[in-house]
């Protein structure tokens, strides 16, 4: 129990630090169970992993909070913030301890801290049973090598014991905000559930408040005299009954071509942003609640420099100089317009139902061309279809696109809605757009194609989507380094948007929806999880035609619906958030050492 661990370090102090190891296992505390996972080695190493589990009778958490899973995950979410805050003071009472003692290192008590989302995580856990379970890190102390027994009997049996009794049961709790976190998730879950039956793909909700504190903060923009809120125009008002709040209004974003213009500073990358991050639950009061996009929404921009690896570009480029493919195009080095095919393709690929598009990151040349750059350019030199000689076929095929574009009015006779950003507000601007289209020739240059690519590609069998040639591939191996045991090789996420894994530096800028590092952790050990399962398959000899990469993250999905987050390491991990399939793609896609095959067989029906 609490006081075998207290003696048992204080039995420990003083000897070298590898024997910290002897507390590993679990330890009855009142209320609740103290489990040791692992000791970090040396004091220098990552902290030790401990969780603690609490059955439900002592957590006594009301059942309404936990009856659903959405709710369990937006309950965890908030014990997890209130655990994190507890656990400072925890770090900060050692802290305060230790400063009688020279050379004293360790003592934190850490728990991963969520951001302005509500994602599913491994922080804290409440299972269908309304038992709670807590995971965290502590800095085991040490002064030198040496295990410092007293102080460490102190962390764990006092500071982390109140800690876990202030954070985990309800009646210390406070419930009316417990239950405002669950309220506001669930309602922006079921306006993003209604948005198909209005024949939307997103919404933002009057009083919004897009903009964030600063390029580096999250946080919403603090209110003052500038900061205005969102409003919809009438004619794009559409209001929704929500379980908890009642009826809201909100700007609808419809399905097709919306295009988003404006002059420069008027708020329309800020607008985009909100939707990118709208495929994500907030917390209350990030002024984001009431935007949704659809699930599947994926932003895509131009990204010259990335790895690409066997994607059929074919609906927007070809004849490439030097006669490289683009129906199965690689390139080590991909420029601006064939890395913005590309990574459209590939969210296709993945089943995206929006691409979400700022011009700011758009590669001129793919989004554009100019009936006086076609006089000089003759077509057949240039390998470009612009995306504007596409984005029809695409909403042919159910594909949405929102635009933001204030440089060009070359899309206005496609966009079934034009808003216009002036001074942070819209305005519907679609008809006064139809009319200048009219009025007003295009300077777009007409595109003459021989064959378009799709039909070309019905014509000898492969995969189209409702007129989109996207051709699934096949993953044969993600990293080739190391030996054949993938645990063998380290990950290591090196920031929101840079995962290392062996030698390789996986750069996922480019990845804008990816938003809480516990994501990029988690998308790191689904690297691993596929080659995992890549190798079985060999070692198996069934490569055989072998799943498309589709498949495989369809088979992460339900494996994560089913057993958690805890299928992707094999350790108990607390720093994990769920990523969405086109976060874990994001990073295969541009690992260097990633090799795929495309699936040649027919696949449709
Ligand atoms: P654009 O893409 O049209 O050039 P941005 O979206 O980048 O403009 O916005 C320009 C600036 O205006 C940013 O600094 C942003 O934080 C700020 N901003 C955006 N929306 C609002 C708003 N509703 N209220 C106050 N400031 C805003
Ligand atoms: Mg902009």
């Amino acid at each position: 129990d609490a006081q075998q661990l207290f003696a048992t370090l204080n039995r420990l102090d003083g000897k070298g630090y590898k024997a910290y190891r002897d507390i590993q296992g679990a330890w009855q505390f009142s209320g609740f169970q103290l489990i040791v996972d692992h000791c970090q080695g040396d004091p220098y190493a990552a902290p030790s992993r401990l969780r603690v589990q609490m059955p439900a009778t002592v957590a006594a958490l009301p059942p309404e909070l936990w009856s659903s899973k959405l709710r369990r995950i937006a309950l965890g979410d908030w014990l997890a913030r209130k655990l994190a805050a507890e656990a400072n003071r925890a770090s900060a009472a050692a802290a305060g301890q230790a400063q009688g003692w020279h050379g004293a290192k360790g003592g934190d008590v850490t728990v991963d801290l969520p951001g302005q989302h509500v994602l599913e995580r491994t922080a804290v856990l409440v299972s269908t049973a309304g038992d709670v379970e807590a995971r965290f890190t502590v800095g085991l102390p040490a002064q030198g090598r040496s295990i410092m027994g007293p102080w460490a009997g102190q962390i764990l049996t006092q500071h982390l014991a109140r800690a876990v009794q202030a954070a985990l049961m309800y009646p210390a709790l406070d419930g009316a905000s417990i239950w405002r976190h669950i309220t506001t998730v669930e309602d922006t879950e079921v306006l993003r559930a209604a948005l198909p039956g209005l024949g939307l793909v997103g919404f933002v909700g009057d009083g919004a408040i897009l903009p964030r504190k600063s390029g580096a903060s999250d946080l919403p923009m603090p209110p003052s005299a500038g900061l205005v809120p969102f409003s919809s125009p009438a004619s794009l008002a559409v209001e929704v009954a929500l379980p908890h709040r009642g009826r809201v209004r909100g700007m609808g974003i419809k399905q097709g071509i919306t295009l988003i213009a404006g002059g420069g500073f008027h708020g329309k990358s800020t607008l985009l942003q909100a939707l990118e991050a709208g495929v994500y639950n907030k917390v209350p009061d990030d002024g984001r609640e009431l935007v949704v996009m659809l699930p599947d929404a994926v932003k895509v921009s131009a990204e010259d420099g990335r790895r690409v690896e066997a994607v059929d570009i074919s609906n927007f480029i070809n004849n490439l100089p030097g006669g490289s493919s683009t129906v199965a195009f690689r390139s080590d080095d991909a420029s601006g317009s064939t890395s913005q095919a590309a990574n459209i393709q590939e969210a296709l690929e993945l089943g995206a139902s929006v691409l979400l598009m700022d011009e700011d990151t758009c590669a001129t040349n793919f989004m554009m061309r100019d009936a006086r750059m076609a006089a000089l350019v003759a077509p057949a030199k240039e390998p470009i279809t612009p995306f504007s000689s596409r984005i029809a076929l695409l909403r042919a095929a159910g594909i949405s696109t929102v635009l933001v574009m204030g440089g060009s009015g070359d899309y206005f006779e496609h966009a079934d809605t034009v808003i216009v950003m002036d001074n942070y507000l819209p305005s519907d601007q679609t008809q006064a757009a139809h009319a200048i289209a009219a009025q007003h020739a295009a300077t777009m240059a007409a595109v003459t194609e021989a064959a378009p690519a799709a039909a070309a590609a019905a014509a000898v069998g492969q995969p189209v989507r409702g007129g989109v040639k996207v051709t699934p591939r096949v993953p044969q191996c993600v990293y080739a380094g190391g030996q054949n045991d993938y645990r063998g090789v380290k990950t290591h996420v090196r920031g929101l948007h840079h995962i290392q894994y062996g030698d390789q530096d996986i750069q996922l800028s480019a990845a804008e929806q990816l938003v809480d590092k516990s994501q990029t952790r988690a998308v790191a050990d689904a690297l691993k999880w596929l080659q995992a399962q890549l190798q079985r398959q060999q070692q198996q000899q069934q490569q055989q035609g072998g799943k498309t990469l589709l498949q495989w993250l369809n088979e992460l999905d339900a494996a994560i619906e089913q057993q958690g987050l805890d299928v992707l390491a094999p350790q108990l991990l607390g720093n994990l958030a769920r990523p969405r399939r086109f976060e874990v793609a994001a990073a295969i896609n541009r690992i260097r050492t990633l090799q795929m095959t495309q699936q040649q067989q027919q696949q449709q029906q």
